[in-house]
């Protein structure tokens, strides 16, 4: 069974975690990474599983814009934005106009990717869940009992909280930072509290000391204390993470503990996902591709960025290189895990493949054209690529399948551009190649025997065994009859394996175009 619809089975029969709400998270701190684009989609797929097993169940996606800036993006302009170094995100300017915060600017970047990959989460925003007044009463048990939650931090993760310490930080009256506040009372109604020069090391605070209430937006909790009122406050029943905040003593058991001992709130339906790591030092090159979720988004056709994460299972690691072969394998795999649905194959690959689709999917399996051969095709001018794929169909493209060859011409060119290794990138040439009019007799000879070849299918392995043996039977040396292909349709004295590239040409073509030479 698929590992989400597993998870949906394992949640129903436990009778727990009711009203279903699957939640998921991100600090929207600079451009957001694909590594997180793994989190929405494998929280989609659970929810979608739910839906699908016949459940009511909401997916919600917090955006923690009320976190301070702790760190600036080398995209930025330094000069700038190390003034707002502290601040709550939703309070610093846009980098473009347009957008209320920097925050905003960051999070809505994001959610069109995700939203594009059909994940469509309700959002909510912590400031505003803060300013709501939602986490009102947890933030009131969590002062009342800090004493308590300094105990949960030092036995869960061995760290030593001072008698002073409460969970909770202001954001200062006088110069607006949350990242350098220290809270040192709670009577109750009001926290004391004092902006400190050296609370931390990536900014200094006003040193402006006074007392204010901690409701309505006017502080944050610590994360780890914030994740479990936010579940209580929302009424998130599932939430996995990454396998950072899963690990022993780590943030999650700091939340659980805060469930159970603070603030009485049944801890979420939990899972630890993997990560989503950018093999290729290609991804980050110059070539303006990078590793955030938006290059990802412009990589890859939506339904593959889907596929990509949901074909392993959560707690796999994708070491994504999109150098090579990657990407067309990853089609390849695709168009068969289509296969798998629609011959109603009841295996993981189906209902992978139909969890990777956005849009409503078509009853009869349409037309999928090759990858490698689409990129393939395109390098050819000589070749009309809607007739050739409707001469590989045996039929006219509907027009859903003209679109999916549309679009699957433009991630070719892209992969051309930026990751194809070498010996892919050929272009066929549109007139005879100048070496190819000095063949010797034997190469013509060669290549005139070798067209008949065309009048049969060949397997790959079969055809390159056959082109080898035509050689030697003709007495000419094999390395000069590879060269007469290769310099009669590209110029080139080398190319790919000869009989997979002859394959994938247009057979009328070939046959043309070797005639010409060899009657030169
Ligand atoms: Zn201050």
């Amino acid at each position: 069974m698929f590992w989400a619809d597993k998870f949906a089975k394992e949640i129903i029969k436990s009778g727990k975690h009711k009203p279903f709400w699957v939640d998921d998270m991100k600090t929207p701190s600079g451009r957001i990474h694909v590594g997180s684009l793994r989190g929405v989609i494998t929280h989609d797929l659970i929810y979608k599983a739910l839906l699908d097993a016949g459940k009511k169940a909401t997916f919600s996606y917090v955006i923690d814009d009320h976190d301070p800036m702790d760190g600036l993006p080398n995209y930025l302009d330094e000069k700038e934005y190390k003034q707002y170094m502290g601040k709550p995100l939703n309070t610093i300017p846009s980098p473009e106009s347009g957008y209320k915060s920097y925050g905003e600017y960051f999070a809505k970047d994001f959610i069109e990717v995700f939203n594009g990959c059909g994940c469509q989460p309700k959002i909510i925003w912590a400031s505003k869940l803060y300013q709501s007044g939602k986490m009102n009463q947890g933030i009131k048990e969590c002062l009342d009992k800090a004493e308590k939650i300094r105990k949960i931090y030092k036995r869960v993760a061995e760290s030593e909280k001072p008698k002073d310490w409460y969970p909770f930080q202001v954001i200062c009256e006088k110069c607006g930072k949350i990242g350098t506040t220290k809270v040192v009372g709670w009577d109750g109604e009001k926290v004391t509290y004092q902006c400190l020069p050296d609370l931390v090391d990536w900014v200094k605070g006003c040193g402006y000391e006074g007392k204010i209430s901690p409701y309505d937006g006017n502080g944050k909790l610590p994360w780890k204390v914030e994740w479990a009122v936010k579940w209580q406050a929302i009424g998130i029943t599932i939430e996995g993470a990454g396998k950072d905040h899963m690990s022993e003593g780590g943030s999650h058991d700091i939340a659980a503990a805060i469930c159970k001992e603070i603030i009485n709130y049944p801890v979420p339906f939990a899972f630890s996902h993997e990560f989503l790591l950018v093999g290729g030092r290609k991804m980050s090159s110059s070539k303006g591709v990078g590793s955030s979720a938006r290059d990802m988004y412009n990589l890859l056709p939506l339904e593959l960025i889907r596929f990509l994460m949901a074909r392993p299972r959560y707690n796999q690691a994708i070491n994504f290189d999109p150098s090579g072969n990657t990407i067309p394998d990853l089609f390849d795999d695709y168009d068969s895990y289509a296969g798998s649905y629609y011959k109603k194959q009841r295996d993981d690959f189906g209902r992978i493949w139909q969890l990777s689709q956005i849009g409503p999917i078509p009853k009869i399996k349409p037309f999928l054209p090759r990858f490698r051969d689409v990129a393939n095709y395109i390098q050819l001018p000589s070749v009309d690529i809607n007739k050739k794929f409707e001469e590989i169909k045996g039929d006219k493209l509907t027009k859903a399948e003209k679109d999916i060859l549309k679009e699957r011409i433009k991630y070719a060119k892209i992969w051309l551009k930026n990751y194809a290794p070498g010996d892919l990138v050929y272009q066929i040439t549109d007139k005879i190649p100048g070496q190819a009019k000095k063949f010797s007799k034997e190469q013509k000879k060669y290549l005139k025997t070798i067209i008949q070849l065309f009048d049969r299918n060949w397997k790959p392995d079969d055809l390159q065994q056959k082109l080898y043996n035509v050689a030697k039977d003709l007495n000419i040396n094999p390395r000069k009859a590879f060269q007469a292909i290769y310099l009669a349709l590209m110029g080139k004295t080398h190319g790919p394996k000869a009989a997979w590239f002859l394959l994938d040409q247009d057979k009328k073509f070939v046959i043309k175009r070797f005639s010409e030479v060899a009657e030169n």
